[in-house]
């Protein structure tokens, strides 16, 4: 149930409001426009229908939501969101966002090295995988810790703030000290403990979908985060799955015009795990910009022959730097800017 307040309603009515709301068993959850405030109200409504809500003085009107998923809807919050992911940079407004780097922390001079050349190239954040979700369990795990701490200390030097992912809920208080945004992984997307975990921080979540999950699933994945009070959610499209072979998943291009109408939230696009090669990341890379993503999560590697993890989908810097060439004109095309 959402219910909007009257533009001129005053701050006791909606204290007021709000009491109600409580006394009746459910959970309020407000959000502030620039025009007026919407309220969105979370538990079993059936409460709701013996207690008409219109009445109370500063209500305008008390809609039902009929989607699954309320609290990353536009109906309840119309304007788009714009999360602050520090150093100033800012998600879901006119500029781009760019995030970029290795695919994992390998050490500490190779992410120096990546760093200043992503940096060089115009990216606005720093990526790196320090645990790393692995198909195989011989395959590199990810630095832990050690990784966080190059993580920030690089980021820290080249003025970028730093996305990372959080694999397992014991380490979100470990994560949250290092890192600008939480990474959930396309693995870990209906893993509803973790999202509960990162509900509580207050640390952008940079939330991916799953390998085989709808667009509805995505969208309540990311109400589990909200519902628990945090709404600095970015959403990644990173591919799924379908019966073509020749990419390693699907990059459906469609979800970012799709979610941007459902939910205010924004939406960013990683072109390296959705087509596991380097010469489709620019051409998709582009592609996402066109349709109207919010940013790209790029995967840069100095050597990629050597990399430990996902060598064939990264980037050497000079490409990275000739597509964010690229990505200028195609920004500006369609009213953006990077
Ligand atoms: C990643 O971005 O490091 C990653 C593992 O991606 P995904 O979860 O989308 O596979
Ligand atoms: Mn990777």
């Amino acid at each position: 149930m959402i219910i909007v307040l009257k533009p001129d309603a005053t701050k006791k009515q909606l204290d007021h409001l709000l009491e109600r709301i409580k006394a009746l068993g459910l959970k309020p959850m407000i959000s502030k426009g620039t025009e007026r405030t919407i309220i969105g109200v979370i538990g079993p409504e059936d409460a709701l229908r013996a207690q008409p809500l219109e009445v109370i003085p500063g209500v305008e009107k008390v809609m039902p939501v009929l989607k699954p998923y309320k609290l990353v809807s536009r109906e309840f919050k119309p304007e788009s969101s714009i999360i602050h992911v520090g150093g100033g940079v800012k998600v879901g407004g006119k500029a781009l966002v760019i995030m970029a780097g290795p695919c994992s922390v390998e050490n500490r001079d190779m992410l120096r090295e990546t760093a200043k050349a992503v940096k060089h190239g115009g990216a606005h954040v720093l990526r790196g995988g320090a645990f790393k979700p692995r198909t195989s369990p011989y395959s590199f795990q990810g630095l832990g810790e050690e990784g966080l701490k190059y993580l920030r200390e690089v980021g820290k030097e080249t003025g970028m703030p730093v996305v990372t992912e959080l694999l397992d809920a014991r380490d979100m208080h470990l994560v949250e000290q290092y890192a600008d945004i939480i990474q959930i992984g396309a693995r870990s997307m209906q893993n509803f403990e973790l999202l509960k975990e990162v509900g509580q921080s207050r640390k952008p979540v940079l939330l991916k979908r799953g390998l085989s999950a709808t667009i509805t699933e995505f969208l309540l994945a990311a109400e589990h985060i909200l519902n628990q009070g945090n709404f600095n959610v970015i959403f990644c499209e990173r591919g799924i799955r379908t019966f073509e072979t020749l990419t390693r998943f699907t990059l459906d291009l469609a979800a970012v015009p799709v979610i941007k109408k459902l939910s205010h939230l924004p939406v960013v696009v990683d072109p390296s795990h959705s087509t596991g090669e380097w010469e489709y990341v620019a051409p998709m890379a582009k592609a996402a910009v066109a349709a109207g993503a919010d940013g790209l999560l790029i995967e840069v590697h100095p050597n990629p022959e050597v990399a430990l993890s996902d060598g064939p989908q990264s980037l050497l810097p000079k490409k990275f730097a000739a597509l964010m060439k690229d990505l200028k004109r195609v920004a500006q095309a369609v009213d953006r800017s990077l």
